[in-house]
């Protein structure tokens, strides 16, 4: 069982060596990454551009392939964006700072006008003497209420940019982090949440399970249905795995229809709990064709629960959900599988 799935890495592996090869692109570790999984399909957004890039005969070559692993595999370019809002904000405060401190000068010249208008009114003798006094008064009104509605004009605008700015970040912040078709986490935040709930779990002494989940027969599906059909069916899992991994339970898209559940503080019983909850669900739940209202039938999931042992490889402990999930399909499918159900040799 183990040395197929190796195979298929290995395949996958040679595929992508080759399409380096072919194109004259230097198999560093950051280029190999990038075709690796365009094989893979285990990143489906940049599988997607790569195709596009690919279908309308456009050049994949070194400068690209670094373009494609920074924006996949790194939070490089999020973090620039976020600097440079980061910087505008600043911008943005410093000058509402300005207004602020303008208009608190207005208002002490203001007051030292009255002061000694004041002064002035207390010390005349006839209305003659006041006029000028009082005509004072009425400039020093007017410039202040001219300059106090310019401030608040200014600082009206100021504000409308900072809550720009605070909605830019965190649509670039919310797009880093999800996948764009089922709303869920994407492959790199599931890649660098597990490494930090992990480091976490050790840290803290606590349990961590993890659940993969893969759709049955779903390239039957999409064949019969169409692929448009089948990225419903993708939203429905989806939505399905948010209602059920509450908390701090982190549900991602791992792959084109594969799903993964990182459940921190949760032994290998209760993961296998709340995967035998997600199956029984997804396979209850009646598909509808949106449009023409028929039905599509069932869909039906398999699921491997592991628990990770403190110290090991993630790796290890991704092989060991995903050979779990591997005997749920060798044993008929619609049903999981734990770890404690894999040969020793692999367990
Ligand atoms: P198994 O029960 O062994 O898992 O069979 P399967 O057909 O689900 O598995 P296989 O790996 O052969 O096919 C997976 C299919 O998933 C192929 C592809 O059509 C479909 N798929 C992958 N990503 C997407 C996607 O983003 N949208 C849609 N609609 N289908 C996808
Ligand atoms: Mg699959
Ligand atoms: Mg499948």
């Amino acid at each position: 069982m183990f040395s197929k799935r190796l195979t298929e890495t290995e395949k996958i592996a040679q595929q992508a060596m080759l399409a380096l090869e072919d194109r004259l692109i230097p198999a560093t570790p950051e280029n190999y990454t990038v075709w690796y999984h365009y094989y893979s399909g285990d990143y489906p957004d940049l599988k997607r551009t790569l195709d596009i890039l690919i279908d309308n005969g456009q050049e994949v070559a070194e400068k690209r392939c670094r373009e494609l692993y920074r924006k996949f595999f790194t939070f490089e370019d999020e973090a620039v964006a976020v600097s440079h809002a980061g910087q505008r904000v600043g911008e943005e405060l410093e000058q509402v700072m300005k207004y602020l401190s303008d208009v608190d000068k207005g208002m002490q010249k203001y007051s030292d006008d009255l002061n000694s208008a004041s002064t002035g009114l207390n010390a005349v003798e006839d209305a003659t003497e006041a006029k000028p006094i009082v005509d004072k008064v009425l400039e020093s009104t007017t410039v202040m209420s001219k300059k106090n509605a310019e401030a608040a004009a200014n600082l009206e605008l100021s504000s409308t940019e900072i809550s720009d700015l605070k909605a830019y970040v965190e649509e670039l912040q919310r797009d880093a982090v999800v996948d764009g078709l089922t709303g869920i986490s994407n492959r790199k935040h599931f890649d660098i949440s597990l490494r930090h709930l992990a480091t976490e779990a050790m840290e803290e002494g606590k349990p961590l399970s993890m659940i993969m989940l893969d759709i049955d027969y779903f390239k039957n599906f999409n064949d019969t249905y169409g692929h448009q059909v089948g990225d419903q069916v993708l939203k429905l899992v989806a939505k399905t795995l948010r209602t059920i991994a509450k908390g701090d339970d982190l549900s991602a898209r791992y792959g084109g229809e594969e799903f993964a559940v990182i459940l921190p503080g949760r032994e290998l019983k209760d993961g296998h709990a709340i995967a035998e909850k997600i199956r029984e669900k997804i396979a209850s739940s009646g598909l509808v064709d949106r449009k023409s209202g028929k039905s599509l039938g069932k869909i039906t999931l398999s699921a491997g629960v592991g628990q990770f042992a403190y110290g090991e490889p993630l790796t290890g402990f991704i092989a060991r959900c995903d050979e779990a999930q591997y005997l749920a399909k060798e044993s008929g499918r619609n049903c999981v599988k734990t770890e404690e159900a894999l040969p020793k040799s692999t367990n």
